[in-house]
């Protein structure tokens, strides 16, 4: 498995909170070849090892599949498009940027995100954040029957960044769009890799939710199907040492993964988490842990669901996420897939059950 170009075609991949299609294609590339796959109406994707039973506890390895993107509301008499936000954005980060629009063909049209031109702009406006409705996505359109007819585009249209992925090798950095999550969904395929020939005491389901960014939607049904016994949530979780003093930054680049011990919708199993904090020492994995005032993840669905479920979240620092851009490093997802890895090898009914 060429674990960049993976990471790339995730990171690539066309797919709001919603529309996650083409993200799911590139996860069934890249799932193990004897793995059975299913999928739901609401485009969650499950990954099942060959190697399963049925007859042993299940550990659920969950990735959201979607990204931050826009649904056009309507098109303005100018040819323009409003848009709604999916996800969380603020709007001081929507203009100014790239983005594609999915047209009734199916194929992608390029345009800009937009606010009024500068040269428009009075003193007052400049000094504030635009509104999101006097934002527009720009196609290049003239009016509501050429963005309809020429463009195919319509109403409910979704929208996603468009940025390309690149890695610089000397500094192991990527910057790309949508690490949150495509790098869960890389790192749910590299832990079903590293495993796939050995033998386990539980059975091993990849699970990638929709809609995670939409108040974690998919992972609500994706718990359900996989009745887990435990959980890894893998996440692109917001790095913040370029926004807090050092004293207080607890996921920094390069430094491992962040194991949350709380956010705003789940305190983390103590137990579990301990138990993978001190794996992840014993064996020399760098990662860190944070206490967070904000945030979720689909730990907050899954940890609920069934009768209780440990979960823990194994959070790869990205830079700017919600955002067009992020910036994360390889070595930071290699050691979250390592951790991750480590703690399906040794857990076991018992284990489990000490949670
Ligand atoms: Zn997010």
């Amino acid at each position: 498995m060429n674990e960049l170009q993976m990471i790339a075609d995730f990171s690539n991949a066309f797919g709001p909170s919603g529309f996650e299609d083409d993200v799911l294609a590139v996860a069934r590339r890249y799932a193990p070849q004897d793995a059975r796959i299913e999928e739901d109406s609401l485009r969650n994707l499950y990954i099942y090892r060959k190697a399963n039973t049925g007859g042993k506890p299940i550990i659920q390895l969950d990735a959201h599949s979607d990204e931050l993107g826009f649904m056009v509301q309507a098109i303005r008499p100018n040819g323009t498009l409003k848009f709604l936000p999916l996800g969380s954005w603020v709007n001081s980060n929507i203009p100014a940027h790239k983005v594609r629009v999915r047209a009734r063909d199916g194929s992608l049209i390029s345009g800009i995100t937009t606010a009024k031109p500068p040269h428009f702009m009075t003193d007052a406006e400049k000094n504030r954040m635009p509104a999101l409705e006097e934002m527009a996505i720009d196609v290049g359109a003239s009016s509501p029957e050429e963005a309809r007819e020429a463009y195919g585009i319509r109403i409910a249209a979704p929208a996603a960044p468009d940025v390309t992925f690149e890695y610089d090798e000397k500094h192991d950095i990527m910057i790309g769009k949508a690490f949150d999550n495509r790098l869960g969904c890389a790192a749910i395929q590299a832990t079903l890799a590293a495993l796939n020939d050995e033998a386990l005491a539980v059975d091993v389901v990849g699970a990638m939710a929709s809609q995670e960014e939409m108040n974690c939607r998919g992972a609500v049904v994706t718990a359900r199907r996989v009745k887990p016994q435990i959980a890894i949530v893998f996440e692109g979780s917001p790095a913040d040492d370029t926004g807090v003093e050092p004293w207080l930054s607890q996921t920094a680049l390069r430094k491992g993964p962040m194991l949350r011990h709380i956010d705003s919708r789940m305190i983390t199993n103590p137990r579990f988490q301990r138990w993978a904090l001190d794996l992840a020492e014993e064996l020399g994995i760098p990662a860190q842990e944070a206490v967070r005032s904000g945030g979720a993840t689909n730990g907050a669905p899954i940890h609920l669901s069934g009768l209780g479920i440990p979960c823990i979240v194994i959070g790869m620092p990205v830079r700017y996420i919600h955002s067009h851009y992020g910036i994360a490093s390889l070595s930071d997802f290699r050691s979250g897939v390592r951790l991750a890895t480590e703690i399906i090898r040794r857990m076991n009914e018992d284990i489990i059950r000490s949670f």
